[in-house]
């Protein structure tokens, strides 16, 4: 993604600071959202109809129960019909969503993109909570990604001019004849193949090697929306940033475990989650930084 850092100041006239606060309490009514999506999701509800009930009792939660972060606080995280405790989960979901919103409007800034930047995000958090209690990545959700990500690969060189970082790399900057749309289009295209081609590479492989299933299709297909937003550069450090979290959090499960079970189901969409925001969010800084460093 391009980083373009407009001041929210020099174009609304209001103080930095209220920018962030709005951000905050917009990315905790979208946490309040994600819930709902990690909750209904899997099992195939439907995400709008009916309005939230408590899990234990069935009766519905009434609107000024269903304030972000705050109503879980105020009453003390269990339900005011019945008692019974409510998830942490679900302010946790909402603390996160707000943080990580705040994040991005600092690293973008008040721009074109700070909307494509945020969907990302909350898309994250929503595979990540889904993978974590179900293992899987579901397809209602990656599979729009996918189209998505490729209509704002076209749509935002055309709308807004927007040069996404990877079409500044070869082999892309080697097509400077053509319009700017199709180079971004082939540079999205190039992202999914390296995000969710290599991740599949890595499965097949690993498959012919021990004959078992390492990767699930799920990973292939979070990483082929993220790759084509991010560009094939970001899509391999995704990747590689999510395999070592993986590899550390991954040791520790099985040094933990009492039978030594080497085929520890690691739902790895949490760690590719994690690879990602750090891609959208410090990747192009993390690069540049590392070509000066350690490339003569
Ligand atoms: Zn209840």
């Amino acid at each position: 993604m391009s980083i373009f850092l407009s001041s929210f100041e020099s174009i609304t006239g209001m103080p930095e600071v209220v920018g962030f606060i709005f951000v905050f309490i917009f990315g905790a009514v979208i946490g309040s959202f994600l819930n709902v999506v990690i909750h209904r999701v899997p099992n195939e509800e439907s995400i709008v109809f009916p309005n939230s009930a408590c899990p234990k009792c069935g009766k519905a939660i009434a609107g000024y129960d269903n304030i972000p972060i705050l109503s879980w606080l105020l009453l003390g995280g269990k339900c005011r019909n019945c008692k019974e405790p409510i998830s942490f989960r679900y302010p946790a979901v909402e603390l996160l969503t707000a943080l990580s919103f705040v994040l991005v409007f600092w690293r973008v800034g008040f721009d074109p993109l700070l909307p494509v930047g945020l969907i990302f995000v909350a898309v994250t958090i929503a595979l990540m909570f889904i993978d974590a209690e179900h293992m899987i990545l579901p397809n209602v959700i990656t599979y729009p990604f996918f189209i998505f990500a490729l209509l704002m690969r076209i749509i935002y060189p055309i709308a807004f001019g927007t040069v996404f970082s990877d079409m500044l790399a070869l082999p892309m900057s080697s097509m400077s004849g053509y319009p700017t749309w199709i180079i971004s289009l082939v540079g999205a295209l190039l992202g999914a193949l390296a995000g969710g081609g290599s991740l599949w590479l890595v499965g097949e492989v690993w498959k012919r090697l021990r004959g078992v299933e390492a990767m699930g299709l799920g990973d292939v297909k979070m990483m082929l929306g993220f790759g084509a937003l991010l560009g094939w550069r970001l899509a391999l450090f995704s990747i590689f940033i999510g395999a070592f979290a993986g590899a550390v959090i991954g040791i520790g499960v099985i040094i933990k475990q009492k039978d030594k079970n080497f085929q520890a189901q690691i739902p790895f969409g949490i760690f590719l989650g994690i690879g990602s925001v750090t891609a959208l969010l410090f990747g192009e800084q993390m690069i540049a930084w590392y070509m000066r460093t350690f490339v003569p």
